[in-house]
């Protein structure tokens, strides 16, 4: 059993590094457990340009690293390793790490969420190589180039309308002939000159070139089971994404996909004390800026509950 922390962060992205600098600069001495694959979805990012301050843009596993590092400067403490459990039946909470056990005053939750994918195996040896799972972060390296997004709900369709301010070509790829998508959002998207919708179809393969780009993807239609290949220079996978709150769902208050629900304006979540920062508690923005300004308001969430606490408990003391 290890001693109480003032402060826990589970969660190794923008918001748990972010929440990690303003807890150590504010002397909590954090403790982050940031999971085997820290950074989060900026780990199979390649140029990140959209991130203030990094004028000639970055690398999105530099970026993570950066952020970690300048934690690390104040002291920040991390484990590399997975959360097994929680318990956040009464403070000192408790986070087990398989068999150990580590307790703190307050917790921040900063697991954020994973873009669903595809599956297959060229999906994964292409990422940040022409395949994305992010329009708004990647769409500008697109100019003039052909796309194929895949999916039939509101992100699909919103993200194939926002790639034709760049690429050529958009063609949007839906494995049945309804859509997700709520009719206005299908309609912006059909009636967009560039766009081209493909239905009753999956992406089978994503094809490369020996330098490993993007070159097209092979489809399989889903009625006559034929296959077709369609040129492309990037693939746009926007089938959803899932938040990563398994470990959280019998303790904190969740909506129907499972996103963390926080007070409005703020990072408390309905047990006093704990805070939930970036991805896991947002489906709209999804931004490692958003994320890392989530991580800030977590911080001094945390700051000031555990001050109040601290008064409180010295003046029950003093009036003992
Ligand atoms: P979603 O509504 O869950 O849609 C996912 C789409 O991907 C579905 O069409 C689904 O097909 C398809 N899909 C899932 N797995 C697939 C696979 N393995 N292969 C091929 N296709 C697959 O997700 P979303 O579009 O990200 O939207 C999530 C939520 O955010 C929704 O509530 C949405 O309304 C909201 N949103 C709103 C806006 C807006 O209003 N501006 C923008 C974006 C998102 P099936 O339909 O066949 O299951």
């Amino acid at each position: 059993m290890n001693d109480v922390r003032d402060v826990i962060i589970i969660g190794g992205g923008p918001a748990g590094f972010t929440a990690a600098l303003y807890t150590a600069r504010a002397n909590l001495e954090p403790l982050v457990i940031e999971g085997f694959n820290w950074g989060g979805q900026l780990m199979i990012t390649s140029d990140v340009e959209n991130y203030p301050g990094y004028a000639d843009g970055v690398l999105g596993p530099t970026m993570m690293a950066d952020f970690r590092r300048q934690a690390e400067r104040f002291g920040a403490e991390f484990l590399t390793d997975d959360v097994t459990r929680v318990d956040f039946t009464e403070r000192p909470f408790r986070i087990y790490v398989g068999d150990d056990e580590h307790r703190a005053d307050a917790v921040i939750v900063a697991t954020g969420a994973s873009a669903r994918q595809l599956g297959l195996e060229a999906e994964r040896t292409l990422q940040g190589r022409g395949v994305s799972y992010c329009a708004t972060c990647d769409g500008a390296f697109f100019r003039d180039k052909v796309v194929v997004v895949v999916g039939g709900g509101d992100s699909a369709m919103e993200e194939a309308t926002f790639l034709t301010r760049f690429a050529s070509k958009v063609v949007i790829v839906h494995r049945r002939d309804e859509f997700r998508a709520s009719p206005i959002m299908v309609d912006r998207a059909r009636t967009n000159e560039k766009v081209e919708l493909v239905v009753n179809a999956v992406v089978e393969d994503v094809l490369g070139d020996d330098v490993g780009h993007v070159t097209g993807v092979r489809l399989r239609d889903t009625v006559t089971g034929e296959t077709s290949e369609i040129e492309a220079d990037g693939l746009f996978v926007a089938v959803g994404h899932d938040p990563n709150t398994a470990l959280f769902l019998d303790w904190l208050d969740h909506d129907e996909q499972g996103y963390l629900v926080t007070e409005p304006g703020s990072t408390r979540t309905n047990i006093p004390g704990v805070f939930a920062a970036g991805d896991v508690q947002d489906h709209t923005y999804r931004q490692a800026v958003t994320a890392a300004g989530s991580g800030t308001m977590a911080a001094l969430d945390a700051q000031r509950f555990l001050e109040a606490e601290g008064d409180r408990e010295r003046t029950a003391a003093t009036s003992a």
